[in-house]
């Protein structure tokens, strides 16, 4: 029997496990542990185990499809290509918009990033991380200088105060939620704040509910408490950062007394007490934050309220503090440092500096030059141009995404992609979103292809080719390299493999400048920065200095604000959205695996038992769910473990869509949207209704 063990990365979440998929005659069919990774050690919860399920489904793309008369016809590569660059010619740059993918791996993403801003010559390009953290990049960078996760995974465990706002961590990060089971049996004290009584929030010392969208407000009642008791670190804020005085103008106001917090937030003035005490007084306290955060039309203000209270209590550049954002997708971070951002090449260098904008045309050689040097559209933007101004964008190239289900207000979405002249989906099966394409490319999946990804601690690890794809499938870079043959540039896409790519990466982007192959093959990687082949890589951001470039940290001065949309007569309830444990982001890969799907066939909205007695709704009853964007008929589930006025849905599920109903309002810089608090009604359905 021909059996082999492939070490790869998981395609899940953004914690970055590592694991073996079994191959027997050349197909992957399990997966099996891989003791050595530090960050995972052999463990995996249950996506990663059973994340070899889809590889093979009979519904993986397998050929080149065109769209004739409104139906999907087999193609052949050159055929696609041909149609493909034909139409993209046609088109002025500004006219053709770009999603990469926060699934897919750095060098693609680099690839697409290079294709879109070289071959195109297009300012439009973003991925899914505005969808997810947007937020955390602005608020942090402003901050700190730096808009990622400031420590490590496994550092999470020293930490004696861990501080959980806004993520179900032990659903949604598994194997982080380890790390601070490992704190808390250190002697931490667990804080998590969440509307929902979630397995995280079960695990507390204290749990405070809270309603949706007065994070703001929590954490500026919680810095006057600290500040009243003189806790801060005086010595931190005097030496480390500046704008302290305007901060404590703003959180020492009335306003944000406990009694006042304890109104807006519903959390008891006693239990915010405790919080600040416990978190001030920890020797070293951290906070995890995900979408609960970021996901706001406050997002950015959210953000930049951790990274204020940290700096208060000098909980940075040091072992068990930081600010933890958890990054959702599997290389968020990385399609980010990639530069598939509509703003920024990679490493973060700005599109509109000079120097930078002239560092890549000169790096990549494009006799006609590259984009200009202006910022693009954000993917929430691109749908707002699509839907309103028919005709500015009027060519979409999307890869490994699909804003049919994950992106809010998903009418308008559908509006606007319909408004497309032409389109063209990448992705390893028929998604909802390439469902309305022209010309749909099959791509490998993880377990296909070489490559890099980076997950939310900044560690960059290897993918290995585990089995070759199916049919006629190709890897990402490959097709970018072939289309941009077709469109006369073949020289500026040499590429014979992904370690070609990555070699250029590394070449033009500083904080990845130390990193090769040789370097990242071993189980522990390494985290940027890392900027020279002798630096060791950075597990810890701000030891001793920040990133800006006077070394020093910003207090921002942050006003509570309400959500876009709260509760009325008409909408009498707070709806908030959200991942389970089963399921993955759009369920694309997670819904064609029989062990996940088994599990959570569908989707649901999460109620109150009063709520539901007021509604005169069963437990597993059929509802429709109505907002002022449309409506949803799903199953309740009636429970103590979500506040009386919340509701929750998850969002992975087509056939009771949790974004036909969420908000496309946006945070005024990020431009994310507030996926986690809208207002909505529900119903009972009627016999016959
Ligand atoms: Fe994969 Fe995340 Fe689960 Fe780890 S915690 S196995 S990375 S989904």
């Amino acid at each position: 029997m021909d059996i082999n063990y492939v070490q790869t990365t998981c395609p899940y979440c953004g914690t970055g496990c590592s694991f073996n998929l079994v191959v027997k005659d050349k197909k992957v069919i399990g997966v099996a542990p891989y003791h050595r990774s530090p960050v995972n050690e052999g463990k995996l919860c249950p996506k990663g185990n059973y994340a070899h399920e889809f590889i093979n489904s009979p519904d993986r793309l397998t050929t080149p499809l065109i769209k004739k008369n409104g139906k999907f016809e087999p193609a052949t590569w050159d055929e696609a290509y041909d149609l493909i660059a034909k139409k993209f010619k046609s088109y002025k740059p500004d006219e053709m918009a770009c999603l990469a993918s926060a699934r897919v791996s750095n060098e693609e993403n680099y690839a697409m990033m290079k294709f879109a801003r070289g071959v195109l010559k297009t300012r439009h390009i973003d991925h899914c991380a505005r969808l997810c953290h947007a937020s955390t990049v602005a608020g942090l960078a402003a901050s700190f200088g730096s808009g990622a996760m400031t420590n490590s995974i496994g550092d999470i465990a020293q930490s004696k105060c861990v501080f959980v706002l806004g993520s179900n961590t032990f659903e949604q990060h598994p194997l982080i939620g380890r790390r601070i089971v490992q704190a808390h049996e250190n002697g931490a004290k667990l804080i998590v704040a969440d509307p929902r009584f979630t397995p995280t929030a079960k695990q507390a010392d204290l749990y405070m509910a809270f309603v949706s969208g007065s994070d703001v407000a929590i954490l500026n009642g919680m810095m006057q408490e600290i500040i009243r008791n003189g806790w801060e670190d005086k010595e931190f804020i005097k030496t480390r950062t500046k704008d302290y005085e305007k901060l404590k103008e703003v959180v020492m106001k009335d306003a944000y007394s406990l009694e006042n917090v304890s109104k807006i937030s519903k959390i008891p003035v006693a239990q915010l007490k405790t919080a600040a005490e416990w978190f001030a007084k920890a020797e070293s306290a951290c906070i995890c934050y995900s979408m609960g955060i970021t996901q706001h039309t406050v997002g950015v203000d959210n953000v930049k309220s951790t990274a204020n209270i940290q700096m208060l209590t000098g909980n940075l550049g040091k072992a068990g503090g930081g600010v933890n954002a958890l990054r959702g997708q599997n290389n968020v971070q990385g399609a980010c440092d990639m530069g598939a951002l509509p703003v920024v090449f990679t490493g973060y260098q700005k599109v509109i500096d000079e120097a930078a904008h002239k560092k890549f045309s000169d790096a990549w050689g494009f006799p006609d030059g590259i984009c200009e040097a202006k910022n693009g559209y954000e993917v929430t933007t691109m749908m707002d141009v699509l839907a309103d101004k028919p005709g500015e964008l009027k060519a979409m190239y999307i890869m490994g995404e699909n804003p049919m289900i994950s992106d809010p207000d998903l009418h308008h979405v559908e509006k606007a992609l319909k408004t497309l002249d032409f389109l063209v989906v990448q992705d390893i099966f028929m998604t909802e979103t390439a469902e309305l394409a022209d010309v749909v490319l099959p791509a490998a999946c993880y377990a296909e292809r070489d490559g890099t990804q980076t997950s939310t601690e900044r560690r960059v690890q290897m993918w290995r080719v585990a089995q070759a794809p199916p049919g006629e499938a190709k890897v990402d870079w490959q097709i970018f390299c072939e289309l941009a043959a077709k469109m006369g540039y073949a020289k500026q896409f040499p590429w014979k493999s992904a370690e070609d790519i990555f070699t250029e990466i590394a070449k033009v982007t500083p904080s990845y400048g130390g990193m090769n192959y040789a370097r990242l093959n071993r189980p522990e990687a390494l985290h940027w920065p890392c900027p020279t082949v002798e630096h060791p890589g950075s597990p810890i951001l701000h030891i001793g200095r920040f990133s800006h470039p006077d070394g020093i940290g910003v207090f921002t001065p942050i006003e509570w604000k309400p959500p876009a949309e709260v509760p009325d007569a008409e909408y009498p309830y707070v709806l908030t959205t959200g991942r389970c444990l089963w399921h993955w982001h759009t369920g694309t890969m997670t819904r064609r695996s029989d062990s996940l799907e088994r599990e959570e066939p569908t989707g649901w909205i999460e109620m109150n038992p009063e709520d539901a007695k007021a509604l005169d709704i069963k437990d597993h009853e059929m509802v429709r769910a109505m907002t002022r964007r449309g409506q949803v008929n799903v199953p309740a589930r009636v429970t103590k473990d979500i506040m009386k006025g919340v509701m929750f849905m998850p969002f992975h599920f087509k056939e009771c869509a949790a974004n036909v109903l969420t908000n496309n309002a946006l945070d005024p810089v990020a431009k994310i949207p507030e996926f986690k608090a809208c207002s909505v009604k529900v119903e009972k359905i009627k016999e016959g209704k």
